[in-house]
């Protein structure tokens, strides 16, 4: 059954108006859910895949709704819509963002859907985790003990933390920056049944000080890092030869899932060709 031709059952539905409010509630309840714009949540009560006692909305907290754009990094508020990330310029001075604006699901998804229910949701079908996992990007949590700032790729790592999602923050563009996102997906969704996004930094000799690599299904389905690659580019120019060494790489490194959407052997496939296709491009704008 279509999760739309399904009713929500009852539910009682706090409104918090400040991040404190917010968190105080999620605390006092432990059978207590968090809806930012409902887009995943509200299919899975309605499926019945979760069962929450009382639903905390956070779409009445204007102090999480922020893009501060300062001279290292970005910063975003957790209730910011990603249509409204996509479209802010200096996010999009990003290639990968770029790409994923256009490799998203409709507009309709994208403006309701926000940055800290992408996170939250530590899933395959989140785009913007495996970009924000390439650019070793920081969440900024509040949890019982306070706030607290912590590698995303950590997060995802832990997978019994409960607490308020405030803000990620993301390298701001330079020019010896590139981010790149590229994904393969059936003709009549944009579910990504693979997606990949690679973000190197050079010097100016185009030695590679820092490579991120990350995949939605990099290990067993689920978005992770792909670190053999990134050990394997880090130090070394970026040349053809190098991106064609990460490929074999990946290839023996990233362990793909199967469902009933495709095989492993066709994601690992999907990868590395989306892989080589991006690293091509980064020679092209960054190598010397
Ligand atoms: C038709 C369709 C197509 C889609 N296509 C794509 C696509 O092409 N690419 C893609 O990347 N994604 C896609 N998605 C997934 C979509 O991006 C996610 O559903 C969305 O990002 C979730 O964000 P949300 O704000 O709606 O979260 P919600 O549904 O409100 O919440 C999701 C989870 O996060 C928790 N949560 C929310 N905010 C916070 C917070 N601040 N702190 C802690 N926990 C929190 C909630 O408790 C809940 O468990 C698609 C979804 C749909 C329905």
């Amino acid at each position: 059954m279509f999760p739309s031709l399904l009713r929500l059952p009852e539910l009682d539905v706090l409104t918090p108006e400040t991040v404190s409010e917010a968190a105080k509630m999620l605390f006092r309840r432990s059978d207590a859910e968090f809806v930012a714009g409902g887009t995943d949540i509200i299919a899975k009560i309605k499926m019945r895949e979760m069962r929450p006692g009382v639903l905390i909305d956070l779409s009445g907290i204007r102090e999480l709704d922020y893009i501060k754009v300062q001279k290292r990094m970005i910063k975003v508020g957790a209730m910011t819509p990603l249509a409204k990330l996509f479209s802010n310029r200096y996010v999009r001075k990003h290639q990968a963002f770029k790409a994923l604006e256009e490799k998203f699901a409709p507009p309709i998804i994208a403006n309701m859907a926000t940055v800290g229910g992408s996170i939250a949701t530590r899933s395959l079908v989140s785009d913007l985790l495996v970009v924000l996992l390439a650019m070793d990007s920081n969440i900024r949590l509040l949890g019982r003990r306070g706030h607290q700032t912590m590698k995303l790729d950590r997060f995802l790592a832990r997978k019994n933390i409960r607490a308020l999602i405030t803000e990620v923050s993301l390298p701001a563009p330079s020019p010896n920056l590139i981010t790149l996102f590229d994904k393969i997906h059936p003709s009549n969704s944009r579910y990504p049944l693979a997606s990949i996004s690679l973000c190197l930094k050079v010097d100016k000799r185009g030695k590679i000080t820092y490579a991120g690599v990350a995949a939605n299904c990099a290990r067993n389905g689920e978005p992770s890092r792909i670190t053999r690659v990134e050990r394997l580019m880090l130090g070394k120019k970026l040349t053809e030869d190098l991106v064609e060494d990460a490929v074999k790489r990946l290839q023996t490194s990233a362990q793909p899932h199967a469902d009933f959407m495709a095989p492993d052997w066709y994601r690992l496939e999907a990868l590395a060709t989306l892989f080589r296709r991006m690293g091509m491009k980064a020679v092209k704008a960054l190598g010397v």
